[in-house]
């Protein structure tokens, strides 16, 4: 079985700059193709040779999404799903990392993704796609907890 490595990004943002009081938001969007709605992520190697995990993933949410962030923390437990392509079952690992919005338009996503946007906690527990990519959110709001105490 074919195994893959990705990386990506569950960033949030913590409040609008005309708005102090308003909730925090996290990134999510969808995919162009299979029409999750998913955190952004990427192959990791297949662009730039000897590139690292960290940089794989914050490259792809500038990428994908238009966002720039920042790397507050690292999940332990990377996502894992199956899944079959051109008839072969693959393996896919994905190691995120918890992230500070720090600038950038989601207007400038690319192609990759249809749709991206900033939602509310309960809304991405909610209506992401996947069940490893709510697992991983769930690490991701406990690291959150974690830094702002
Ligand atoms: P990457 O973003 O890692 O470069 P990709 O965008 O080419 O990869 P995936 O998002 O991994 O591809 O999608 C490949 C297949 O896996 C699609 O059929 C998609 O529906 C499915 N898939 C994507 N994310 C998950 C997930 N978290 N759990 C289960 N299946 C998923």
């Amino acid at each position: 079985m074919i195994r893959e490595f990705s990386a990506g990004g569950i960033v949030y943002r913590k409040s609008e700059i005309r708005n102090p009081k308003s909730e925090i938001k996290w990134l999510v969007a969808q995919h162009s193709q299979h029409k999750g709605w998913v955190f952004p992520k990427g192959f990791i190697g297949d662009k730039i040779e000897n590139e690292s995990k960290e940089e794989t993933a914050l490259r792809e949410v500038e990428e994908e999404t238009g966002v720039k962030a920042k790397i507050i923390e690292v999940l332990q437990k990377p996502a894992g799903y199956f899944y079959v392509w051109k008839g072969e079952k693959r393996y896919k690992t994905v190691y995120y990392f918890l992230m500070e919005y720090v600038g950038g338009d989601t207007k400038n996503h690319d192609f990759e993704m249809s749709a991206v946007e900033w939602w509310p906690m309960e809304k991405v527990r909610k209506d992401l796609t996947y069940k490893s990519d709510k697992i991983a959110f769930e690490e991701a709001l406990d690291l959150f907890k974690k830094i702002s105490n």
